[in-house]
């Protein structure tokens, strides 16, 4: 099945705005998959999900908060511990030394507390945008709506945005949803991207946005031509 193209224009604004209502609607009680005990343990969480699945993060993360309960503990960790317990979330070594120096970080310039402002969490090791964004919607309830890769593909085949980097479709979704929901669409998306709208080929038969989503009408022209070319 070859790619299907992004639609290369926006929808108008008020199908924009519907398909968000639908999209809440469908996923009324979204929220993050990770499972954790307190803040500390949801940012770790979310720097080990880089590249993986939360089911993947979620087998792993006890028996690494079984050993490092607190900052402090995993801060003292030593990595080829830490590598051995988080091996099958992928990209365990980069992974590890985050964690540990993040943990580091905690201890030595915000008392082993996870900060809420976004410039202190970005100030993190192996914290970025995406990361500091689901940190503070999901502990903090701040307005921060977090652009992964569910969300991007989403996003672009709704034709909400344009966009070729998270952060600019991250500026065309926060100005269509209103900022008390930024944490939710997140979750509307995410889950809309798992379930329904999946790389590399969408659900949309049996999709709720069907009806005013432009991408079924590109997937059925690359379907044609796909078939064309196999004659
Ligand atoms: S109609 Fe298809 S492409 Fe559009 S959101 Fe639904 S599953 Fe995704």
């Amino acid at each position: 099945m070859p790619a299907i193209p992004f639609p290369k224009k926006k929808v108008p604004r008020k199908v924009a705005l519907d398909e968000l209502a639908i999209l809440e609607r469908t996923y009324p009680h979204a929220a993050t998959a990770l499972e954790y005990a307190n803040d500390f343990q949801l940012l770790i969480a979310v720097i080990l999900s880089a590249q993986t699945t939360d089911a993947r993060v979620n087998v792993t993360t006890p028996a690494l908060f079984a050993k490092y309960p607190t900052p402090e503990k995993l801060a003292a960790a030593k990595q080829s511990d830490v590598e051995q317990i988080i091996k099958s979330t992928g990209f365990f070594r980069m992974k590890a030394k985050n964690i540990i120096n993040c943990a580091r970080d905690l201890v030595e310039r915000f008392a082993g507390q996870v900060p809420r402002e976004r410039e202190q969490l970005e100030s993190l090791a192996g914290v970025g945008r995406k990361t500091a964004s689901v940190v503070m919607a999901a502990a903090f309830h701040e307005a921060a709506l977090a652009v992964d890769t569910h969300v991007f593909r989403v996003a672009h085949r709704l034709g909400l945005t344009l966009g070729t980097t998270p952060r600019q479709v991250e500026d065309d979704l926060t100005a269509l949803v209103p900022r008390a929901k930024w944490g939710d669409a997140t979750h509307w998306l995410i889950l809309h991207g798992r379930q329904i709208c999946k790389a590399p080929v969408p659900r949309c038969p049996r999709c709720p946005v069907n009806a005013l989503c432009p991408t079924p009408r590109i997937l059925a022209k690359t379907l044609t031509a796909k078939a064309k070319g196999a004659r």
